[in-house]
């Protein structure tokens, strides 16, 4: 190999396909390329090269013009209107000046030319300077994808709260303003449950933050795996919930509410007994659209209301009326 030649070897071994219906074309060619150093895979027409295209994956393309059935106008035009190989670069084999085949294959998407006979050095380094183009196109491909995954990432932090994993206080607000507009629109009814947990200083000041936190967490945890999936349970404060139940009545909620203060209390959570009634439990009030309010602030306050009221009466309780 001369030091011309090894220049244009490509460290990685990147794949090219060649397409032509003549054998000895492809085999001239498959010469030159294996001895640079790159894999190769043949097609002896459009029809084939589009199927090894998606099996080999090639990082570029060498298609020969006149061909049988399918030329390699149309198949370039097929491959660069395709959302996973139009990125592909294709070098169009011509005859020699054959101007009008270049001019229709720029308009085909080919991105360059190689005239036949082939000179060895030329080809090489159309193949070379190509294959940059390529890699430095996968690589901007490549930090796309991660910025996109991290935009999802951050917006999924944006409504998240940090400590229950549920959502924050900020996409309730969203939410439920959301809700109220869909629910007009529709004439729906929807049914909001705001949360607190019962005597939970005491839980605190006897055991410690964390060990409240892990009974926030475990609370948490129950909501959201005994809700719909088109409920949403958010954390709106430090130790209250409040729960959107989308087209759900009064008498539903209740229900829903009731099962869920029934496994809180049910739930073991570490040296419970210490509560002044003896176990963890949580009180809740029930607000319904359209009835207990018309926006988002009313029936957060009638419901706040409610279950100001399931304290006052006892607490482990869920009221919805007043
Ligand atoms: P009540 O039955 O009337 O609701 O009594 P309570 O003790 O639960 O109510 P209070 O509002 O007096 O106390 C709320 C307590 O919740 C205060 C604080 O110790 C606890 N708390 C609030 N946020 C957090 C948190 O993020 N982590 C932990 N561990 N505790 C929290
Ligand atoms: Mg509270
Ligand atoms: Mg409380």
């Amino acid at each position: 190999m001369s030091s011309e030649e090894k220049k244009m070897k490509l460290s990685s071994n990147a794949k090219v396909l060649i397409v032509d219906d003549i054998p000895a074309n492809i085999q001239l060619l498959q010469t030159f390329l294996k001895m640079a150093g790159y894999i190769t895979d043949t097609a002896i027409n459009g029809a084939e090269a589009l199927k090894k295209v998606d099996s080999f994956n090639p990082d570029l393309i060498l298609l020969d013009v006149m061909m049988p059935k399918m030329d390699g106008l149309e198949t370039c035009s097929v491959l660069k209107s395709r959302e996973n190989t139009h990125h592909i670069p294709v070098i169009m084999v011509t005859a020699l000046n054959e101007i009008e085949d270049k001019i229709k294959g720029i308009e085909s998407g080919a991105d360059d030319f190689i005239s036949k006979p082939f000179n060895k050095l030329e080809l090489l380094a159309r193949v070379k300077s190509l294959l940059r183009i390529k890699s430095l196109h996968d690589e901007l491909a490549e930090k796309v994808k991660l910025l996109e995954q991290a935009k999802e990432r951050l917006g999924e932090l944006a409504v998240t709260d940090g400590l229950t994993g549920l959502y924050n206080y900020r996409y309730f607000k969203e939410y439920i303003t959301r809700e109220i507009r869909r629910a007009k629109r529709h004439h729906l009814f929807f049914s909001l449950i705001m949360s607190d947990i019962d005597y939970f200083k005491n839980y605190n000041d006897t055991h410690g933050h964390l060990a409240g936190d892990e009974v926030l967490k475990t609370i948490a945890q129950l909501m959201v795996s005994n809700i719909r999936s088109i409920d949403v349970a958010a954390r709106y404060g430090g130790e209250e919930f409040a729960l959107v139940l989308p087209e759900t009545n009064k008498d539903s909620a209740r229900f829903v509410a009731k099962k869920l203060s029934g496994l809180v209390e049910n739930q073991k959570f570490p040296k419970e007994e210490t509560q002044p009634n003896k176990r963890i439990t949580i009180s809740m009030g029930i607000a319904t659209f359209p009835d207990n309010g018309q926006s988002a602030d009313e029936l957060i306050k009638c419901a706040d209301q409610r279950l100001y009221r399931a304290k006052a009466e006892g607490r482990n309780k869920v009221i919805d009326c007043d």
